[in-house]
C-alpha cells in the first residue's frame, strides 16, 4: 500500500550518497481544492510542493521556507511553503491559457528567477534569487541545492490531481564511507534513479520504489516523516494586515464596498470586517498604552 503524507529518508550502504521520498496526497489536495488554475500550473505547484518539503528537510531550517515565482506569463504566480515541522501550502495562478507546455519556465512565467525564501522568525527572512533554468522545476531546485549546499544533489518529480511525488539524491560530501566506498556510485544511482517513470513514483510504495531502483544495493531506511496542509491565516493576521494599510484606506473601502473582504487563498478562509469591525481595530490601537523604555 502507497502510503500517504510522508516523507522518508535512506541511506544507500557504502556509498556516499543520502536519498529521500515524498509522497503527498490529502495534503496535496487540499492545496488545489479550491485552484482555478489548467492541469500544467497545478503540476507546477505539485512539484514545487515536493522540493520545497524535501528542502526544508534537508536544510534542518528552524521556521518556513517560501518558493515564490512571479512574472506576466500565462502562470503569473506560485507559492509553495514548508515549515521545519513538514506543514505545507501553496498556490498557483494562471492568467490565461497555456497552449504549448513544452517551453522553458522562464517562458511560462514570463520571469527569469525564482526567490526562496528562510524565515526562522528571527531577525531578517533570508532571500535566495535562484535563475529560472530548463523546462522543469527539478532542474532550478538541483541548482539552489547545488549553490546553497554545494552539494551534487538531483531530483524527480511527479504530480497528477490525486498525488504529487519526489525523490531525491543528494551525494554527501567528504570520505564517509570508509575504504568500501565505491567512486563511481554517484554516477551509476544517479543513472539508475533516472530510469523512474512519473507513474512508478506516483503508484508504487516506498519499498517497491527503492527495489525498482536499487535492488542491488544495501538500503537503510529511516522511519518516516509526516507531512500535513496547514495555514497559519488568522483572523488576527487579517486585523493586523488591514491596520498596516491605515485608517483611511480602511475607511475608503469600506465607503465603496460596505465592508472589507480578505480572502486567504491558501486555505480558501474569508475574512470579513463590518464598519463596526474597522472601528474597533483602530480604536484598540489608540488605546494601546504608550511604549514604556527602561534603561
Ligand atoms: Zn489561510
Amino acid at each position: 500500500m502507497k502510503k500517504n503524507d510522508q516523507t522518508i529518508r535512506f541511506l544507500i550502504d557504502n556509498t556516499p550518497v543520502r536519498g529521500q521520498l515524498i509522497s503527498l496526497d490529502a495534503s496535496w489536495q487540499k492545496c488545489i481544492q479550491q485552484s482555478k488554475a489548467g492541469e500544467f500550473a497545478k503540476t507546477l505547484l505539485g512539484n514545487a510542493l515536493s522540493a520545497i518539503t524535501l528542502l526544508a528537510s534537508t536544510l534542518k531550517i528552524d521556521g518556513n521556507i517560501t518558493l515564490q515565482i512571479r512574472g506576466q506569463g500565462a502562470i503569473h504566480l506560485l507559492v509553495a511553503q514548508a515549515t521545519n515541522k513538514r506543514a505545507i501550502r501553496g498556490v498557483v495562478r494562471q492568467s490565461r491559457e497555456l497552449k504549448n507546455t513544452n517551453i522553458p519556465l522562464k517562458e511560462i512565467f514570463e520571469s527569469d528567477q525564482m526567490v526562496v525564501t528562510i524565515d526562522t522568525g528571527k531577525g531578517k527572512p533570508h532571500q535566495g534569487i535562484v535563475p529560472l533554468i530548463g523546462s522543469s522545476l527539478s532542474e532550478a531546485f538541483e541548482a539552489y541545492f547545488e549553490n546553497s549546499e554545494q552539494l551534487p544533489t538531483r531530483l524527480w518529480l511527479a504530480c497528477n490531481e490525486n498525488r504529487a511525488s519526489g525523490l531525491l539524491l543528494q551525494k554527501l560530501p567528504g570520505d564517509m564511507t570508509g575504504e568500501h566506498e565505491d567512486k563511481d556510485s554517484w554516477n551509476r544511482l544517479t543513472h539508475l534513479a533516472s530510469t523512474i517513470t512519473d507513474k512508478e513514483l506516483l503508484e508504487l510504495d516506498d519499498n517497491e520504489i527503492l527495489h525498482r531502483l536499487f535492488h542491488e544495493e544495501s538500503i537503510r531506511l529511516f522511519e518516516a516523516e509526516p507531512v500535513r496542509f496547514e495555514c497559519n491565516c488568522s483572523r488576527e493576521k487579517t486585523s493586523d494586515m488591514i491596520k498596516s494599510m491605515g485608517q483611511k484606506e480602511a475607511e475608503e473601502i469600506l465607503l465603496e464596498q460596505g465592508k472589507i473582504n480578505i480572502h486567504c487563498e491558501f486555505c480558501d478562509t474569508n475574512y470579513e470586517f463590518d464598519s463596526v469591525d474597522v472601528k474597533q481595530l483602530f480604536e484598540s490601537e489608540l488605546s494601546l498604552p504608550p511604549t514604556q523604555t527602561r534603561h
